[in-house]
Formats: C-alpha cells, structure tokens, sequence
C-alpha cells in the first residue's frame, strides 16, 4: 500500500479499485496536470505582481512620511532682504533691522540686491531666493477704493473745498497750466482740525473728483508694525501709490507718526523715527507734478513735527473746524436729502445743534429717524430731532467723561 502511495506521487495518475477491491493505479492524466500546474503558475505569478506593486505603492507612502518627518524636524528659515552681493558673500537685513554679513549656498545664482532671501536660523546663510510679492503684503494693510462721495455729499466748508481743488484737483487735472505758469503746486495738504468735521470727506471727494485711486493709511496702525517693518511699509505704500497713479495718499492720525517727540531714546521711539524719516523721504522723493498727492490728516496740530510741513512737503494747511450755525445747517440738509421730514424747519434745528461737528449731525438725523421707526411712523418730526439731540449730546458727555476718568 505504501508502495502504491509512493506511485501515486511519483505518477500522479489516477487510482482506480477493481471489482475485487483491489487498487490499480491509472495511467496519470499529464495534460491535466500541466493545465493544473500551469493555472497554479498564472495565480503566483499574478499575486507576485500584486505585492510587487504594493511594494512600489509602500515605498512611496514611507519616502513621503520620512520626507515630512525630517522636514518637521529641520528648523524653519528666516526670510530676510538683500542689501548687496559682494562675490560669494551677501549682506542682508533681517526683518528686525539687524545687518549680516552671510554666505551665499552655490545652487543660487543671479541674486540682486532688494530680493528677498532665505536664510538658515543657525548660520544665516542665504539659501534660497523667494518671490514676495511686496504689493500684496502692503495692500492687506491699507484701504484702496475709488470713491464715491462727491463734492455734493460736503455740507458748508466752501472755502476749505476750494483750497483743496486748487491744491490737489487742479494739478492733477490740468498739470500743463501749472507749467505753462511755471510753479510747482504742493505735493500735498494738511488738513487739521476736530474729530469728525469732514477732513476725509473731503480727501475721498476730491479723489473722486479726479479719478484717482484713494489709498489710506491710518498713522497709528503703521506704528504699531514690528521693527523695521512701519519704515518698509511706508516705502511700498509710495511704490503702490505710483503703480496706481493717478492717487492719492491719505494718511490719517498723522500726528501718531509725525509728533514733536522727546527724545526718550527707546527702541519704539527711534522706530517711529525710523518710519517718520521714511515717510518724508518718500515725500522728498517724487515731483511736485506727479501723478501722486499726499494728504495728511491730524487732530493735533500743535505736536506735529514740523519737518512735514516745511516747503516741499505738505506745505499747505487747511484748516477744517466745526461748523458754525450757517455750516451746520448746510451738512444738515445734506444728511436729511432723503428723509422723509415733516413740518421740521432745517434752520431752527442746525441752531439746537451748537458745538455738533459734521459726523454728530449725521449721527443726529440717524437717532431722529429711529424715534420715528419706534413710533410706528413713515416721517420725521422737529421733535424727534430734538431728542436725537440731545442724545448725541449726553453720548457726547459720557464719551468725554470716560477719557477724563481713563484716557
Ligand atoms: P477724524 O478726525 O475723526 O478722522 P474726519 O474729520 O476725517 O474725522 P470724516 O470722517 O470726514 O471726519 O467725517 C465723518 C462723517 O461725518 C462723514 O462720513 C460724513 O458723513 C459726516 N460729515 C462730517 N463733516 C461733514 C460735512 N461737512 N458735510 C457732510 N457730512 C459730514
């Protein structure tokens, strides 16, 4: 029997049993088992090629993981501008405004000063160029709109108006005129007065009017920036206003970067110095007759440094105080164009609103059209506005009081 076993592995033929029960072997089926073997074949080879191609699929998924892992682990770079090339070597400024005199990695090439550039924490050496797109960065940071307001939205300050159409509108409209007479207008104006009596009004009108780009910038934000960053960011702010010339410049709370300082020698201060320099270089920088005007805005005028206000600079003040009776109804007319008034005598109402600048007596016709909403009614009466009144007037006292008590 063991014998036969034997057989029936070496011949793999098939075993029959007679009718006397005893074994035979057959003969053994070889194109059977070819096909066996050869089926066996095609399934291995198949499942080989599987695991081939997962093994492909598994080397990539661990490069990857390893690749990220050792990026994890590598500190980040420094992004840094470059001063100048010197052969191999660079000097380039961080963004805190220290000067490093650092190697440059061979793979780069064709570098020029005022790229930016990365450099490693550890040696600060310069190892790859990036493209920072400056317009971008400062665009975050001011308004840039085309206005709509026109003249007609100003109520009163008529001569102030025409100051301003002189200054800025004409010069920008018929710059021919100003050479054929051979002056140079000023490259910008000051325009110093009250909170809320019309001072941007004014600037966004007169961008209007010219159909220039209004760019604005507030004085404070800008010093508030990091290190070396106020004085860069004035630079680009110059540099977008010229891409985008004909435009006007409007820098609010001038005085935040331009007051009389004393000389305290901390590291703020000298920043704010920095940046200020910035500004009046720029200022200094481009032709009275370019496309680019500047005005400045301020609330203080007895602290500004009077380095921006010198011939050549923002050298024309306008002054824009509080309307007096005839102004405050000219504003009032403007806020109640489209109000829908009943029996209410403009005249009588500008006279309750004595001391109001131009944005309480917006702030005033706002209130007097909500009672009228309160009460279930479609129009505005005098009464209304004499509660609105003396709303904003008591917001205003409490608003003053709270400076008093905190500053
Ligand atoms: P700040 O010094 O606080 O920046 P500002 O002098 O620039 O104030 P604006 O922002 O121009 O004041 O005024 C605020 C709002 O008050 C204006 O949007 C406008 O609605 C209203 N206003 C001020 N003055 C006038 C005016 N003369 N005519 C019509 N509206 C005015």
């Amino acid at each position: 029997m063991a014998k036969d076993e034997a057989k029936k592995v070496v011949y793999s033929g098939t075993i029959n049993v007679n009718n006397n029960g005893v074994e035979e072997i057959g003969q053994p089926d070889i194109h059977q088992e070819m096909r066996r073997l050869e089926d066996e074949n095609k399934v291995m080879l198949h499942t080989l090629r599987r695991l081939e191609e997962e093994t492909v699929l598994l080397r990539e998924l661990f490069n990857k993981a390893n690749g990220e892992l050792s990026n994890i682990k590598k500190p980040a770079l420094l992004v840094a501008d470059l001063i100048s090339v010197v052969e191999d070597k660079a000097v380039i400024k961080l963004p805190n405004g220290n000067k490093f005199y650092s190697f440059i990695s061979p793979d780069i090439s064709g570098l020029q000063s005022g790229d930016s550039v990365l450099v490693d924490q550890k040696g600060l050496n310069v190892v790859q160029r990036i493209n920072v797109n400056a317009q971008t960065e400062v665009e975050k940071f001011v308004i840039i709109q085309k206005p709509k307001e026109s003249w007609k939205e100003i109520g009163g300050l008529k001569k102030e108006i025409q100051e301003v159409k002189e200054v800025i509108e004409l010069p920008l409209k018929k710059p021919e005129l100003f050479k054929k007479v051979g002056i140079q207008p000023p490259k910008g104006v000051l325009l110093y007065g009250p909170p809320g009596t019309g001072k941007t009004l004014l600037a966004k009108a007169v961008a209007h009017s010219t159909n220039a780009t209004f760019i604005e910038v507030v004085g404070s934000e800008l010093v508030q920036k990091f290190i070396g960053e106020g004085a860069k960011l004035v630079k680009d702010i110059f540099a977008l206003a010229r891409s985008k010339a004909p435009s006007i410049v409007f820098i609010d709370e001038l005085d935040a970067l331009a007051a009389t300082r004393m000389d305290t020698g901390t590291s703020g201060e000298r920043e704010v110095n920095r940046t200020f320099m910035q500004l009046l270089s720029e200022v200094d920088g481009f032709k009275a007759l370019d496309d680019v005007k500047i005005i400045g805005a301020t609330n203080r005028l007895d602290i500004l440094d009077p380095a921006i206000i010198r011939p050549g600079r923002l050298d024309r003040l306008i002054e824009v105080s509080l309307p007096d009776e005839e102004g405050r109804e000219e504003v009032l007319k403007v806020h109640t164009r489209s109000m829908n008034l009943q029996k209410v005598n403009v005249k009588e109402i500008a006279k309750k609103m004595e001391n109001f600048s131009g944005a309480e007596i917006r702030a005033a016709c706002t209130e007097a059209g909500f009672f009228a909403i309160r009460d279930n009614r479609d129009h505005v009466t005098k009464d209304d506005f004499l509660q609105a009144i003396e709303k904003v007037r008591f917001e205003d006292l409490e608003d003053e009081d709270h400076q008093k008590l905190f500053g």
